[in-house]
């Protein structure tokens, strides 16, 4: 039987090379479209050497319609799943266009390539941002989108709206909406992880780097917040199990309509509760300091991920102690990224 085969746009970076491993592991070909503003081949290269399988990439550009249509002349796509976009908060508030027209316009230029297609199911990522600051914890799906505080928040929730518009106005579309809550970890053979250029924003990299060596502490904003112990709490989860999720949605895709799932953990965890998990799995000191507040940042979120778990059968299996220690493997065996080490030929590459 013929393997189904997915498009995956943004597969070279963190969240999407790992999607596109648990993707091939469940046996669908992979097509990987990604212009490698914020990714390295590499992670392609390394996703063939632990499935033992190749991926079809293509560089190119979610904005640029006549490679998305060269594209889906070329293969014969089955679902397509959108990783691709511009993730740093702190940029999008000074760089506001560019993500607007890399998260919004692109992710309608992709749909409107995949109308003419005729390929109208798709798994776009969105994130816990759209609930807002006033939403009550945990959040649930049949909360509304609040208002957002930045605009990576803002082009999350407008291309939310756009594409449940679009699947009312057409019963062939079958969209899955999946809120990622805060992945972290990394692929548990050491190979594969998260490689953020330059200085870290998020605080898992940011931890590990310091734990490495490479910097020197970590600045831990606000210590004032109303959590107990004056740290802000997040809803931490595998990638690996994030990855899962997005095959599991697959299976969603054959009704058509809007599906709308969280996929978290369920649990908060500290900025310091991380701080002192982290040293005592990498046996490593971390060492940080309190700084005022982040701008933007919320006290305290977590998910009520119980419709995904009865819905698409999927569950965060992964506890902390094992993102940690899979993300120390990644960050000792690969200090700088995916910058150094082995160099093996992807096999078939294209560039639109
Ligand atoms: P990432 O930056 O590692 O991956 C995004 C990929 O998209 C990169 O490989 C980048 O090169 C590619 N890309 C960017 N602009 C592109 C364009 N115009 N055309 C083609 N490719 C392009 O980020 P990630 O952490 O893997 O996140 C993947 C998705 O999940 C993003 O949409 C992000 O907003 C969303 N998300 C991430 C998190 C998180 O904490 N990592 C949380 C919620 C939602
Ligand atoms: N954080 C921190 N120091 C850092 C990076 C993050 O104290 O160098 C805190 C941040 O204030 C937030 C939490 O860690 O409370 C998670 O931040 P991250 O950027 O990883 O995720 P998000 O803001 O998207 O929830």
């Amino acid at each position: 039987m013929q393997k189904a085969k997915i498009l995956v746009t943004g597969g070279a970076g963190y969240i999407g090379s790992h999607a596109s491993l648990v993707l091939l592991e469940a046996g669908y070909e992979v097509v990987v479209l990604d212009n490698l503003t914020n990714a390295s081949q590499e992670a392609l290269q390394r996703v063939e050497q632990i499935a033992g399988s190749s991926v079809t990439f293509i560089q190119g550009d979610i904005r640029d319609r006549a490679c998305l249509d060269l594209l889906f002349s070329d293969h014969d796509i089955h679902a397509v799943i959108h990783f691709a976009g511009l993730k740093a908060v702190s940029e999008s508030v000074t760089q506001p266009l560019s993500y607007y027209d890399t998260n919004v316009c692109g992710s309608l230029t992709l749909c409107r390539a995949m109308q003419a297609a005729g390929v109208c199911r798709l798994v776009f990522s969105s994130s816990a941002t759209v609930y807002g600051p006033d939403a009550p914890v945990p959040y649930h799906e049949s909360m509304p989108r609040g208002r957002t505080a930045n605009p990576y928040g803002t082009s999350k929730s407008m291309v939310e709206q756009a594409l449940e518009d679009l699947s009312q106005s057409d019963e062939r579309w079958s969209v899955v909406l999946l809120r990622y809550f805060n992945p972290i970890g990394a692929h548990p053979s050491g190979l594969m992880g998260e490689d953020p250029q330059g200085v870290p924003n998020n605080l898992m990299p940011y931890i590990a780097q310091v734990a490495v060596g490479r910097r020197e502490e970590l600045t831990v904003f606000g210590n004032d917040y109303a959590t107990a112990d004056g740290t802000c709490v997040r809803d931490y989860l595998h990638v690996m199990d994030l990855s899962e999720g997005h095959a599991k949605a697959l299976g969603r895709l054959s009704t058509p309509g809007l599906h709308i799932y969280n996929l978290g953990a369920g649990k908060g965890v500290s900025v310091l509760q991380m701080v002192e998990a982290f040293a005592r799995i990498s046996e490593r000191p971390v060492p940080y300091h309190f700084a005022p507040r982040r701008d933007g940042d919320l006290a305290a979120f977590w998910a009520d991920s119980q419709k995904a778990e009865q819905e698409l059968g999927w569950q965060a299996r992964r506890g902390l102690d094992e993102m940690i220690a899979d993300t120390w493997r990644w960050q000792c065996r690969n200090p700088q990224g995916y910058s150094t080490d082995i160099h093996t030929k992807s096999q078939r590459t294209s560039k639109c």
